[in-house]
């Protein structure tokens, strides 16, 4: 254990050291960095003797067959693209635990009734297209041709980055995986939260995700100049971004108990300290465990941000980027879950929904879906500071070994 936890954390160091930026780790997908960690995936992968390939998105893939060529897939996954300025464990962790459950399996010829397989997830943070899950969207067959035409702050599509990197549009439709070849999917992943941290655990079960939507909005005023436009005959798009962001902020905390609220990302156009901004372009993310009432939650806020322009006559596109409808982790895999926690002497189960999306959201419309969450120091993520102790991952490498060896012994 104690090696292969070793071999865990090189990779996840070396994986870490890819990046786009001198400063911190950024694998944005379709990068150099992204592209080079996707390489080096999967160089691992073929080193343990297993079919890999990489597919239209980007999606590293690996199986480990059946002697029975009819048999299901089972999937362990996560993803390699990350935020800006993000930590090494979202993400890599996920991947990396599959690959050393694979490995065992495969140096110890043991026989098994599915096809196991890895997939290390090429989009899940949506940080260039502002849009989520990108590589699990191609798995399950939702992937929406329309995002094709998206393009980066830079003004490159994702058609040209899926191209440059080797893609063809054209193969996307036939990377998905239908429903009935499909046992199911686990994903290992770290907390992004404190909960762990306070209960004292390495490790818990995941019962749920929150749904989620994705905003765009925009917002269109009319530049001026800074020092002789009168206050009282401004389009200021900035001054009713800011409304609206105040607006969410109140509504939030309102429904605090099922709601959380962001807006993270935002432009403002022209960005210049003697002109009064003309345009503001900025994100809303909205969560909750409850999918019918955020979908009224969305509907409120966008009535908001509609009484709110026509005060200021600012102009408004509010464009859903995303929304999907919480998920249920399946019973009969948390059950194998629990019985590998318990093998790994854990005899405290915690079970927990995730706030956060993950690529489980979109494996669930096409099979059932289970997770696993481990610790991760101060619940830190999307941060330098992301921080899982070996002990932890190796506790975690063991509720994994023990998981899959359960859903080989019950599918045998
Ligand atoms: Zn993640």
């Amino acid at each position: 254990m104690k090696l292969r936890t070793a071999r865990i954390i090189e990779r996840l160091n070396a994986l870490g050291e890819i990046s786009d930026s001198k400063n911190c780790i950024s694998r944005a997908y379709g990068t150099k960095a992204h592209t080079a960690s996707g390489n080096l995936l999967i160089k691992w992968m073929q080193n343990i003797s297993l079919q890999t390939y990489r597919d239209a998105i980007g999606n590293i893939r690996c199986i480990l067959p059946s002697l029975n060529p009819n048999a299901k897939y089972f999937i362990i996954g996560s993803h390699y693209d990350t935020v800006f300025n993000a930590g090494k464990y979202d993400g890599p962790l996920g991947i990396l635990l599959g690959l050393e459950v694979m490995q065992y399996i495969s140096e110890n010829n043991i026989q098994l009734p599915f096809h196991l397989s890895t997939i290390a997830f090429a989009d899940e943070e949506g940080a260039r297209y502002n849009t989520a899950y990108l590589g699990s969207s191609t798995i399950s067959g939702h992937f929406d041709r329309c995002w094709l035409n998206r393009t980066d702050d830079h003004g490159v599509s994702l058609k040209e980055v899926l191209e440059a990197n080797g893609g063809q549009v054209v193969n996307i439709d036939s990377d998905s995986i239908a429903r009935e070849q499909l046992l199911g999917y686990f994903e290992p992943h770290i907390e992004q939260g404190p909960v762990l941290c306070n209960e004292d655990l390495s490790v818990c079960l995941v019962n749920g995700i929150a749904s989620q939507t994705r905003v765009d909005v925009h917002w269109t005023g009319i530049n001026g100049h800074a020092g002789t436009y009168p206050m009282n005959h401004r389009n200021d798009a900035f001054c009713a971004a800011s409304e609206f962001s105040l607006a969410v902020e109140q509504i939030g905390k309102y429904n605090s108990d099922k709601l959380v609220a962001t807006i993270g990302k935002l432009n403002i156009m022209p960005n210049t300290p003697n002109v009064i901004p003309g345009k503001v372009e900025h994100t809303l993310d909205i969560r909750s465990k409850d999918s019918s009432f955020l979908v009224e939650i969305s509907r409120t806020l966008e009535d908001k941000a509609i009484e709110i322009s026509k005060k200021r006559k600012i102009g408004l596109e509010w464009n859903i980027l995303h929304s999907t409808p919480s998920v249920q982790c399946d019973e009969g895999l948390n059950q194998l879950i629990r019985n590998g926690m318990k093998k790994a002497g854990i005899h405290k189960t915690l079970e927990i929904p995730s706030g956060a999306g993950h690529d489980a959201v979109m494996i669930s419309r096409i099979a059932p879906v289970s997770m696993l969450f481990i610790r991760c120091q101060e619940g830190i993520s999307h941060n330098p500071l992301e921080y899982v102790t070996s002990e932890d991952i190796e506790k975690s490498l063991e509720v994994c070994d023990n998981f899959v060896h359960e859903l080989i012994h019950q599918n045998s």
